[in-house]
């Protein structure tokens, strides 16, 4: 057994969408999630980068987004991650439901899944999300984000990703590499996907679960699907551990870059979803204060020199804030 640190589970997941306005409004204001950066794609300076989170940002509430209007819609499918699932407090349900109903999201009826009650919906590009009640502990490190929803329904960090994946044997090992483990399968019944989910879990208290699902039918990415999924390796020390595995599970992830915020490899795992290991600092207050995340547009290292010119080719959105709420909030 190699001697790498186990995942404590996912840091962020990264998604694609289309209008920045509407993203923005869906996220902050319907979900209620605290905007704690807002910022520029670093390898693309023309689009938006959002992130998406609890009140201070802990490792493992993150949602981010490109909002890349020209890429077009995407397919979900195989080699992707299907489903953000995110965690809401146990007795919420039913006001989701009514909040849905207020705002016009698209949601389905819920279902059972190991035990908990999820509730699925789409946001405005059709991304699929989910919401899970759970008890959430006292020692929780998640903090609610109150501008929009009540404490006692705000969305309090990743619950799982699910992966479909066409041959999910070998994810299923890197899975165990990174140390999450099987935990239970069910049936999943479902069009485009197989019919057996099996969870993974890891040991820490957010974002713990992976769920894979054979599917057969390819994805396509564009808007509405993920982009990545980000997993904790809290220090230096753990990623590098974390990317001899993977290479020794005959992976290429990418050397360190630095994403600011965090520091982060890429690797392709072998169904084709892209997993970034994140480190847990410098974290969303290196650069601003907590009071002020997501107050002004960030543009990390050298990208803040070419302010002018990248402010000019980025789209006007406006942050929604409770004042400006619309008034049936
Ligand atoms: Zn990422």
């Amino acid at each position: 057994m190699a001697d790498q640190t186990p995942t404590p589970g996912i840091h962020h997941v990264t998604c694609v969408a289309g209008d920045p306005q509407r993203n923005l409004e869906f996220w902050a204001e319907t979900l209620g999630l605290r905007l704690v950066k807002r910022s520029v794609n670093q390898d693309d300076p023309s689009a938006h980068h959002f992130f998406f989170a609890d009140a201070e940002g802990t490792p493992g509430t993150s949602v981010t987004f490109f909002p890349w209007a020209g890429a077009g819609s995407g397919t979900v499918g195989a080699g992707q991650v299907s489903r953000i699932a995110l965690r809401a407090p146990a007795g919420s349900l039913d006001s989701w439901e009514a909040r849905f109903d207020d705002h016009g999201v698209d949601y389905d009826d819920r279902v059972e899944r190991f035990g908990e009650t999820v509730l699925p919906f789409r946001d405005p590009d059709g991304l699929p999300v989910e919401l899970v009640a759970v008890d959430l502990p006292a020692d929780d490190p998640t903090v609610p984000w109150t501008a929009f929803v009540p404490e006692d329904a705000a969305i309090r960090g990743c619950h799982s990703v699910t992966l479909w994946l066409a041959d999910p044997g070998a994810t299923a090992a890197l899975l165990e590499t990174m140390g999450l483990s099987a935990v239970g399968t069910e049936p999943a019944p479902g069009a485009a996907a197989g019919d057996e989910r099996t969870r993974f879990a890891a040991d820490g208290p957010v974002g713990r679960y992976v769920d894979v699902v054979p599917a057969v039918a390819s994805g396509r990415q564009g808007h509405g699907t993920v982009h990545h999924v980000a997993f904790q390796t809290p220090t230096d020390e753990d990623q590098a551990s974390m990317r001899a595995a993977a290479r020794a599970a005959g992976l290429r992830p990418t050397r360190q870059v630095d994403r600011h915020w965090f520091r982060s490899v890429y690797v392709r795992e072998h169904n084709g979803v892209l997993f970034e290991l994140a480190t847990s600092g410098p974290g969303y207050t290196s650069d601003e204060p907590l009071a002020d995340l997501g107050g002004r547009l960030v543009l990390p290292g050298e990208l803040e020199a070419r302010r002018d010119q990248i402010e000019a080719g980025l789209a006007d959105v406006t942050v929604p804030r409770p004042d400006t709420a619309s008034a049936d909030d």
